[in-house]
């Protein structure tokens, strides 16, 4: 009887995996026309220092499905990423968020997130170079943000990419610092010009002990190497309170702003609804 019930737990579970999968195939189909239909969106989040000022915003990519929603990026990026799309979707994103950045009147920060397959395949830099001239963009204002992953695979090739950016004027981010595998050893190949400490460290601080311990000791480290710090998702005055305290140096998180159309940062960047209609 046990082996009966057994197998028929096995068959529900394989139904579930099928689904999934169909699942995961028609979205992945349906991620081909996206861009052509214009499904997707490009959010911007506010960067601030921990004061408060704020210094720049984060493109964090939309899509807007036509009958499921916003399907969430972490959904949809993997796939992207999996059948080579998210190099276009990601220079479409690029391009975006430096037409956007270049129109504001005050000279604030645009940080994009790059995939390691953009590093794999195609031609980042001259793509991204051919962006930078097309829309004006000072490529000082740019911020690039990786993960680990774009150093794991052709190591040499990511790095000599990462160097040659970095050359044109490009600050170059570690994004989720902390939650890879070997964030401590990247930060001796390459001179990042950021560290964002993951999210996971932040939301703990309150009620891990640990996690307090773990900021401070990546910020004291951050600081040895004389690279800046952003906090990711401060939600709490007692988080910026406390960041402050430690010397970090910026925050990111709802506590500033949540991601949202730029429309509704205008005041932030110094456009006013009026100038930007009737432009
Ligand atoms: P990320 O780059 O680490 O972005 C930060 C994520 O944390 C965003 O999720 C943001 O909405 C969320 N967040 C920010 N502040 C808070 C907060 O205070 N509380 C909480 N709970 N969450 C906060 P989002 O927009 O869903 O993006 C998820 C991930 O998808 C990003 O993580 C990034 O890895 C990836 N992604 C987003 N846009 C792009 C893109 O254009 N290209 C690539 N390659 N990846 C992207
Ligand atoms: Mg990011
Ligand atoms: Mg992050
Ligand atoms: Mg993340």
């Amino acid at each position: 009887r046990a082996k009966r019930e057994g197998r028929g737990r096995v068959r529900v579970f394989e139904t579930e995996m099928d689904q999934e999968l169909r699942d995961r195939r028609l979205l992945q189909h349906d991620l081909r026309q996206a861009l052509e239909l214009n499904q997707f969106l490009v959010y911007f989040q506010p960067q601030a220092r921990v004061d408060g000022e704020v210094i720049g915003f984060e493109a964090l990519l939309r899509w807007n499905h036509p009958t499921r929603g916003f399907v969430p990026p972490d959904q949809f990026i993997p796939l992207a990423e999996e059948n080579g799309l998210i190099v276009q979707i990601g220079e479409w994103v690029l391009r975006e968020a430096c037409r956007e950045a270049a129109s504001w009147p005050r000279p604030l920060q645009v940080a994009v997130n790059l995939s390691p397959v953009q590093f794999q395949a195609g031609d980042l830099e001259r793509s991204i170079h051919q962006i930078l001239l097309e829309t004006g963009l000072t490529p000082t204002r740019l911020e690039v943000e990786i993960t680990e992953g774009v150093l794991i695979g052709d190591f040499t090739r990511a790095l000599n990419l990462l160097r040659r950016l970095k050359a044109l004027g490009i600050r170059i981010a570690m994004d989720d610092f902390g939650t890879g595998y070997s964030s401590l050893s990247y930060l001796q190949s390459f001179p990042f010009d950021k560290i964002k400490i993951d999210r996971s460290f932040i939301s703990n601080l309150e009620a891990t002990p640990q996690s307090a311990e773990i900021v401070r000791a990546v910020l004291s480290l951050a600081h040895a190497l004389n690279i800046p710090v952003i906090a990711e998702g401060v939600e709490t005055e007692a988080q910026r309170a406390f960041l402050a305290r430690e010397a970090c140096e910026e925050m990111q998180g709802y506590l500033v702003g949540r991601p949202d159309l730029i429309e509704r940062y205008f005041d932030l960047v110094g456009i006013t609804v009026e100038r930007r209609l009737f432009a």
